[in-house]
C-alpha cells in the first residue's frame, strides 16, 4: 500500500485525481478500523494530515467555514460558543483520543446514520464543500448524505469544509447509548431553536438509512411555541412534538436495539431535547 503525503490541498487533489481509488486518510479513527478487520485494502492512501487549509476554520458574512480536518477536541474549544449542539454531540464521540483524532470530515467521509456529527449538521442546515482540480462545489448536507455509508463525493473529490450558521438560540443534542462514552448511538436526536426565523428543526440520528429531519415536528413546534411571550411549553406540545418524532424515525431491529424501543426513546428524548431549549430561551436553567 503506498502512503501518499500531500503538503497542500491542491497537491492532495492532483493525487486523488491521479489515483481516483485511493483512500483519504485524517484522523483514521474509522478508517484505521476498516483496514485492521481487512474490510477494504486501497493501493493508495492519501494523508491528510499535513494540509493546513484543511484544519482552518473562519467566520465570512456571518456564517463559518469550518475545514474537514479540524479535530472535535479543537470544535469544542474553539467553536463551541458558537455551535453549541455541534459541541454537545462532539463531546459524545468517542474518549478523548478519539476526539483529539476524529474529525467532523472523516464523519462526513463515513456517512453513518450513527456519526454523531451528522443530526447537529442537519438541524442547522449545514453545506458540505467538495472539491476536485476541476474546482469546488457546495452540497446541502441532506443530499450530500445519499444512504447508509453512502454519500454524494466522486471519486476525485475531497471534503474541504463546511458551511454552518452559528447558533441563533439554544441548541441540544441527546445520544441513548448501552453506557455512558464510547458508544455508537442506539439513537439521537439533535433539537436546534431559531428564535429569528421562529423555526425549530429537529433530526434524528441512528434510525434510519440516513440522519432524517423531523419535519412535521419541526412544523407543530414552531407553530405552538409562544416566540413573543416564551410562555412556558405546554404538555400537549410536548407529548405531539414527541409522537411526530417518533413517527418521523425509520429504524431497524439491529444488534444495538429493537425498531421499538428506537421510537420509544425518540419519543423521549424529543419531549426533553425542546423543553430544555425552550426553558433555555426563556431564560430558565432547564
Ligand atoms: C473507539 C472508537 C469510538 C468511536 N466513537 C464514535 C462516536 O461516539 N460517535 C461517532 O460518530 N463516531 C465514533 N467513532 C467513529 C469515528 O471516530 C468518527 O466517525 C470520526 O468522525 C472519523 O473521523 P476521522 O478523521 O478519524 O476519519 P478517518 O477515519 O480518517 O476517515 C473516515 C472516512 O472518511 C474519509 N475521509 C476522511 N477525510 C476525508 C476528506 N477530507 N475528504 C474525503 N474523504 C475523507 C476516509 O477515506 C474514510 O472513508 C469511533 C471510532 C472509534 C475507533
Amino acid at each position: 500500500m503506498e502512503i501518499l503525503r500531500p503538503d497542500t490541498l491542491s497537491e492532495a487533489l492532483e493525487m486523488k485525481a491521479a489515483h481516483p481509488g485511493a483512500r483519504p486518510i485524517a484522523g483514521g479513527t474509522d478508517l484505521m478500523v476498516e483496514l485492521n478487520f481487512d474490510r477494504t485494502r486501497p493501493h493508495e492512501i492519501i494523508d491528510l494530515a499535513r494540509v493546513p487549509e484543511l484544519r482552518e476554520h473562519a467566520r465570512s458574512n456571518g456564517a463559518l467555514r469550518i475545514g474537514a480536518g479540524v479535530s472535535y477536541t479543537r470544535l469544542i474549544g474553539e467553536l463551541g460558543d458558537a455551535l453549541p449542539g455541534l459541541a454537545i454531540a462532539s463531546r459524545t464521540v468517542g474518549s478523548p483520543q478519539i476526539r483529539n483524532r476524529g474529525t467532523v470530515g472523516g464523519n462526513l467521509g463515513t456517512s453513518s446514520p450513527a456519526g454523531d456529527g451528522l443530526p447537529p449538521l442537519f438541524a442547522s442546515d449545514a453545506v458540505v464543500e467538495v472539491a476536485s482540480v476541476d474546482g469546488s462545489r457546495r452540497v446541502p448536507i441532506a443530499e450530500f448524505v445519499t444512504g447508509p455509508k453512502r454519500n454524494a463525493l466522486a471519486d476525485d473529490e475531497l471534503i474541504v469544509a463546511f458551511h454552518i450558521a452559528p447558533a441563533d438560540g439554544p441548541q441540544q443534542f441527546a445520544k441513548i447509548g448501552t453506557r455512558n462514552a464510547m458508544v455508537i448511538a442506539v439513537c439521537s436526536l439533535s433539537v436546534h431553536l431559531w428564535p429569528r426565523e421562529r423555526a425549530v428543526k429537529a433530526c434524528i440520528g441512528s434510525a434510519g438509512p440516513t440522519p432524517i429531519r423531523a419535519t412535521e415536528a419541526e412544523a407543530l413546534a414552531a407553530g405552538a411555541l409562544d416566540w413573543e411571550s416564551r410562555a412556558p411549553l405546554s404538555a400537549a406540545t410536548a407529548a405531539e412534538f414527541g409522537a411526530l418524532v417518533e413517527r418521523a424515525a425509520q429504524p431497524i431491529d439491529d444488534v444495538r436495539g429493537t425498531a421499538a424501543y428506537r421510537h420509544h426513546a425518540l419519543g423521549v428524548l424529543a419531549r426533553r431535547a425542546l423543553t430544555w431549549t425552550w426553558n433555555e430561551h426563556r431564560g430558565e436553567t432547564a
